[in-house]
């Protein structure tokens, strides 16, 4: 595995706290303001939709975190998603996709653009470059990717895609939530702009909606004014103050985030009432070693397939009385969905999704409690 991102600490607690500029204030204040007076000259923020110091601190923190020039926080992941791809796209775009991209994306890409548009897109599976090649074409001109797709744990060869884009004036975007600024950068291996749903690990306390785009100086400006100012998906100072306060714990938490997961991801590969678990940090994981080159560490997010078919899996989940039931992940606590239940055929078959996966995001809690409530769901389910 990498090392570990050397001064981030710094980053997350200290850096650009000024207090000096805050009356002394340790932590940022909140400027829930909608504009600033012209009387006081010029200091730089004029409307809350462009800029606001509550919402330049940490848009500042991620963008050096991500190693970019520039960073730009969104009133939700989403919004950062379709700011980014509006800001590249044409009538005429091809664009090239990764297969089983978040949902809401894939609507967007092969869907929505399509429809309104005529835009055209091809998707291939993450771990396949050859597969990426071929659904290149003399009109792609955006490549959209993710860090690790999160239903079927592949990752893309992210430097040698980007290589190929450049060398053809394609852009790369990569959806980095997964991995997250501590244990991946996209940037550094040529992507051109990253994007992050603050709603999962940076956020991290589920009790946020929030998302970043990071990227080159003259992109972030031109998206400033651009399709953020445009469509006006700002973050609020409020919002982005929550996105600031659980910056200053995203290095710590995703550690113990990573030593859970890995516990409980060893204890279910151990056990014989879990038939697979599939999880990049493992050794079984067919892309380990790759995914050992390129990341600092693991987030907490993972799928298993418990033994004895579809039915068995649905028992066993509905045994799980620990664990939160829910589709997001990312946050404190430890949260259980089912990709795999009655899965359309069409989407199985195109994924590889396989009947009765649960999807697991494991939360900051005592491992000894998760371990002891499977133990109970076992029982009831298996013997
Ligand atoms: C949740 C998520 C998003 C969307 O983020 P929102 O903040 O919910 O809009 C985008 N990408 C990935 C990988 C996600 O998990």
């Amino acid at each position: 595995m990498k090392k570990k991102y050397d001064g981030i600490e710094d980053i997350e607690m200290h850096y650009l706290d000024e207090p000096e500029k805050h009356l002394g204030s340790i932590s940022v204040p909140i400027y829930q303001t909608s504009l600033f007076s012209r009387k006081t000259g010029n200091l730089g923020y004029q409307y809350t939709r462009i800029n606001n110091p509550t919402i330049e601190v940490p848009e500042k923190k991620i963008a050096k975190m991500e190693k970019g020039d520039g960073a730009l926080l969104f009133s939700s992941g989403m919004a950062a998603i379709t700011a980014a791809l509006m800001h590249l796209v044409n009538q005429h775009s091809h664009i090239v996709y990764v297969t089983d991209v978040y949902m809401p994306t894939e609507y967007f890409i092969s869907t929505y653009l399509k429809e309104k548009f005529g835009v055209t897109s091809t998707c291939f599976h993450a771990n396949d470059y050859e597969a990426f090649e071929a659904a290149v074409t003399e009109k792609t001109d955006i490549i959209y990717l993710e860090t690790c797709v999160s239903n079927i744990f592949s990752i893309p060869d992210v430097e040698r895609i980007c290589n190929f884009a450049k060398k053809r004036g394609i852009k790369v975007i990569i959806d980095n939530t997964y991995a997250t600024p501590i244990f991946f950068n996209p940037l550094e291996l040529g992507a051109d702009v990253v994007i992050h749903s603050c709603s999962k690990y940076i956020g991290g306390h589920s009790d946020i909606i929030g998302g970043v785009l990071i990227s080159d100086h003259d992109t972030v400006e031109a998206i400033r004014h651009g399709e953020r100012g445009l469509y006006g998906a700002c973050i609020d100072p409020h919002q982005a103050w929550l996105v600031l306060r659980s910056l200053r714990t995203l290095d710590i938490r995703m550690e113990r985030h990573m030593q859970n997961g890995i516990t409980i991801a060893r204890y279910l590969e151990q056990s014989p009432y879990i038939e697979k678990v599939i999880y990049p940090a493992l050794e079984s994981h067919p892309q380990h070693e790759y995914a050992e080159s390129i990341f600092r560490g693991y987030p907490a997010l993972f799928c298993f397939v418990p033994a004895g078919g579809e039915e068995k899996a649905k028992l066993l989940f509905s045994h799980c009385e620990y664990p939160e039931k829910g589709p997001s992940w990312g946050g404190f606590e430890t949260i259980m969905n089912s990709p795999g239940f009655s899965i359309d055929p069409i989407r199985r078959e195109k994924t590889g999704i396989l009947p009765g996966q649960i999807r697991i995001s494991i939360g900051l809690e005592d491992t000894d409690r998760l371990i002891e409530d499977f133990e109970q769901a076992f029982n009831k389910t298996y013997r």
